[in-house]
């Protein structure tokens, strides 16, 4: 670990690591649940002794990492597999095109990144409840990682999370509360609950450790393309805490001196669940009227990260766009049947945007190092992917039934 204090992305005060715990107390005095956060901190560390201390010969990731190694759950979370994509490149005039394939975390998810983190910090807290609002993923990554060490994870999910998800978070031991409401819902019980009744609140960008967390699967891209910068990262947002989470990891390159430019962030929503798009294109903030979409980890009415993700779109100079349900699920199907990697309709998003973009004018040229972040496993939704197929009757086992 390498010291560091807190700073508002909003205000710019700093504060020492243990003044604060979730938002700067001046912004968020003017929060309330419904409106994108004000007052997110962030992690700022002695970028100095990070120059001098990185080796690349023998990275130790530790140095980016606000908490400390002893601290850590004893759950291996992330180094997850960046592979060159041929076949799919091909197809999308591509040639050096990447997948980190998230899905293979622990429970799943990139989730387990932001999870890992905050239970580190519940632990060198002393605190042994963590609670936490998700569509499905942070919920079953957070009772993942919980039981790796034996701390409670109180969670409250909305009652149409995909069934898997809710499968993982009860056997993994979670206290899991579903809620007749959206997510946006039990985002807002979640705070009332922690302010009211304790426990650590593991909200995403809430608490800043979830955004230290994420950010390590793009320390992981730069050191896996051989410490290299790709031209540009392919990201689906939700509350856009994966995109603020993946600049903040060049950013800290950046400002360590070991880059000297950032990746272009694409963040790439569902055409219901448009928020951050907006946010972007008109600078004037609007709530998702009607978020339906089957990528139901990007469901989201009020993304808790509006703020945080537009400034990390326009700092590297990248764009958002939108994709629908049709184009998410056939991108899911390409990436299945091109890569063999099966990734849910959420993290499928990326890559629609990307199939998207390379349709239109603003396509990337074939030799630029292209990187789609596949964020969660297929297995967690089967029944997305089983509105567009079918599977195949069953014949009499003899060759002269067979269908070929
Ligand atoms: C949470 C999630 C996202 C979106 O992340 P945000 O930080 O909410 O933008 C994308 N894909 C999957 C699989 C997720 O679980
Ligand atoms: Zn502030």
């Amino acid at each position: 670990m390498t010291p560091f204090s807190y700073r508002c992305t909003d205000c710019g005060r700093t504060y020492s690591r243990d003044e604060v715990r979730y938002l700067c107390p001046e912004c968020g005095k003017g929060y309330h649940p419904g409106i994108p956060l004000l007052g997110v901190l962030e992690a700022v560390f002695d970028y100095d002794a990070i120059h001098r201390a990185f080796d690349r010969a023998n990275p130790d990731w530790n140095l980016f990492c606000p908490v400390e190694k002893e601290f850590h759950p004893p759950i291996p979370v992330g180094n997850t597999p960046l592979g060159r994509v041929d076949r799919l490149g091909n197809e999308l005039g591509l040639d050096s095109l990447w997948v980190k394939n998230d899905g293979l975390n622990p429970s799943g998810s990139l989730k387990d990144r932001a999870s890992f983190l905050v239970v580190a910090e519940a632990r060198r807290l002393g605190i042994d409840l963590i609670v936490a609002a998700s569509t499905g993923n942070a919920a079953s990554a957070l009772a993942a990682v919980c039981a790796s060490t034996g701390t409670k994870a109180l969670i409250f999910v909305p009652e149409k999370a995909p069934k898997a998800k809710l499968v993982q978070m009860v056997l993994y031991g979670a206290t899991v509360v579903p809620i007749k409401g959206t997510y946006d819902d039990a985002f807002a019980l979640s705070l009332e609950y922690t302010a009211k009744r304790g426990g650590l609140n593991r909200n995403t960008a809430y608490h800043p450790l979830t955004i230290e967390g994420k950010k390590t699967a793009g320390l992981e891209i730069w050191a896996q393309l051989g410490f290299q910068v790709p031209e540009a990262i392919f990201v689906s947002v939700g509350d856009g805490v994966i995109l603020g989470g993946v600049h903040k990891a060049f950013v800290d390159l950046h400002r360590a001196g070991l880059i000297d430019r950032l990746p272009r962030l694409i963040g790439v929503q569902a055409e219901s669940s448009d928020a951050i798009h907006r946010y972007v294109q008109t600078g004037k903030y609007a709530d998702a009227a009607n978020p339906v979409t089957r990528a139901d980890s990007i469901s989201v009415t009020c993304p808790s990260n509006a703020h945080g993700a537009r400034r990390a779109i326009l700092d590297s100079r990248g764009l958002t766009l939108t994709v629908t349900d049709e184009e998410i699920l056939s991108a899911q199907a390409l990436m299945a049947g091109c890569t063999g990697i099966f990734t849910e309709p959420a993290g499928a998003t990326a890559l629609a945007g990307l199939i998207k973009l390379q349709a239109s004018p603003d396509q990337f040229s074939s030799a630029a190092p292209v990187v789609v972040l596949a964020t969660g496993h297929g297995l967690k939704d089967v029944e997305a992917p089983l509105s567009r197929i079918s599977i195949p009757p069953a014949v009499e086992p003899s060759l002269a039934s067979l269908p070929l």
